[in-house]
């Protein structure tokens, strides 16, 4: 059978060559998945000097993880040899691994293969979100000094500007991050998500957090890494690997998140999850609490809950009430920082919301289970109380996930 094929037009500059744009043409077959099939991005700097090989990676990556799943071809002009290899060799990783059999996993790219001449040095590149793995990998990084990474068009929609001026306004503005780049792109929005959906269940569970988040994430820096000269462009893990070894965990069939990662590669830039050693509780309790207790100031941007946020219209830039919240502010507390400090404004009702949402099963159980039980392990008569967590703390010791 012959794969329906997803042209990709070499990237054009625009805007002082900050905005790199590129026209995609889709087979017949495949036009429900498109809402759009302008692609673009932009960039803090000129990227005019990256060579088409590199410049053409951002609109590649959008659609590769599509192509993979849908088993579409691809056809492109110039493009990096480094980052084709890549493509081919976590392609063919993909296909070995349990969990992604509804992959299709037969994506031929054509394209002429560049080579782009070297800009790497031993700088280091951090895609930073600001929240806790991201936050707690740049702070052990600290010395190092990394360039971090900000997309948006990932997590925050280009749809909510308002939204993104306060992150923005958070980090930039307020905390004076160093080294943050800020980078737009519809990378998620050509997409019509409830037909992507449609490619089959894996795909909004482990494919989007193993697979297509990171092709997306990394792929679109792919031009700003290399005339960074980022030699190791590093990403932030969810779980420790040690999880993905072991079956008991949910999340242990879609181990391949972190052996993925380390494929992508351009130009000299080469990509890595790190950080896997730890868990993010372990992660919050060896660099965030240091970091703050040292007198610094940090805000974690932990919430995904776009309703929530736009409910309380961005009063709050986290909902204190979604299940993702309810964690962080838990591994928070655990470890000896009041959520408050970090941008969670938690009070009683809080802790008392938590506990009946745990209690009635409001979040999937059998994730809920292993995200606690780490929680629960280090609850102690001495941990300290933060707007009434103590007694949550106390009720949830003894409480059993079923
Ligand atoms: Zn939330």
């Amino acid at each position: 059978m012959i794969n329906p094929i997803i042209t990709i037009g070499d990237a054009t500059l625009s805007d002082g060559g900050r905005r790199v744009e590129s026209t995609l043409k889709v087979d017949p077959k495949l036009k429900g998945y498109f809402v759009d099939t302008n692609f673009y991005a932009e960039y803090p700097i000129n990227v005019s000097e990256a060579p088409p090989g590199i410049l053409n990676i951002p609109a590649l990556s959008t659609v590769l993880h599509f192509a993979v799943a849908y088993g579409a071809d691809i056809e492109a002009g110039e493009v990096d040899s480094e980052y084709l290899k890549a493509a081919e060799e976590a392609q063919a990783y993909l296909k070995t691994c349990p969990g992604f059999e509804s992959l299709k996993c037969a994506t031929q790219i054509r394209a002429k293969a560049t080579k782009a001449p070297s800009r790497a040095s031993p700088r280091q590149g951090l895609l930073f979100s600001g929240g806790s793995d991201s936050t707690c990998s740049w702070i052990k990084r600290m010395r190092e000094d990394p360039l971090l990474y900000m997309v948006w068009g990932l997590d925050i929609p280009t749809w909510w500007p308002e939204f993104w001026e306060k992150i923005r306004a958070k980090y930039v503005d307020e905390l004076r991050i160093p080294n943050l780049r800020l980078v737009k792109s519809n990378l998620e929005d050509l997409y019509a998500t409830n037909q992507l959906y449609t490619l089959g269940a894996k795909l909004t569970e482990g494919y989007r957090p193993t697979y297509s988040f990171s092709v997306n994430a990394l792929g679109v820096l792919a031009p700003l890494a290399y005339l960074d000269g980022v030699g190791l462009l590093q990403l932030s893990s969810t779980y420790p690997s040690r999880h993905y070894l072991n079956p008991r965990y949910p999340w242990a069939r879609y181990r391949p998140s972190f052996l993925i990662n380390q494929f992508w590669r351009w130009g000299q830039t080469r990509c890595a999850e790190v950080d896997h050693e730890y868990s993010t509780t372990e992660k919050i309790r060896y660099f965030l609490k240091p970091y703050l207790d040292a007198g610094h100031r940090h805000f974690l941007r932990s919430c995904g809950n776009r309703a929530g946020l736009q409910e309380r219209k961005l009063k709050w830039l986290n909902c204190c009430s979604c299940d993702k919240c309810q964690r962080t502010t838990s591994m928070l507390a655990i470890n000896g920082i009041d959520p408050r400090e970090v941008g969670f404004p938690v009070d009683g009702m809080h802790w008392a919301r938590m506990r009946s949402d745990i209690e009635g099963k409001k979040w999937n159980p059998v994730y809920l289970k292993y995200h606690f039980e780490e929680i629960q392990s280090l609850i102690t008569k001495n941990t300290e109380d933060y707007s009434g967590s103590r007694g949550l703390f106390n009720w949830l010791r003894g409480y059993r996930f079923a």
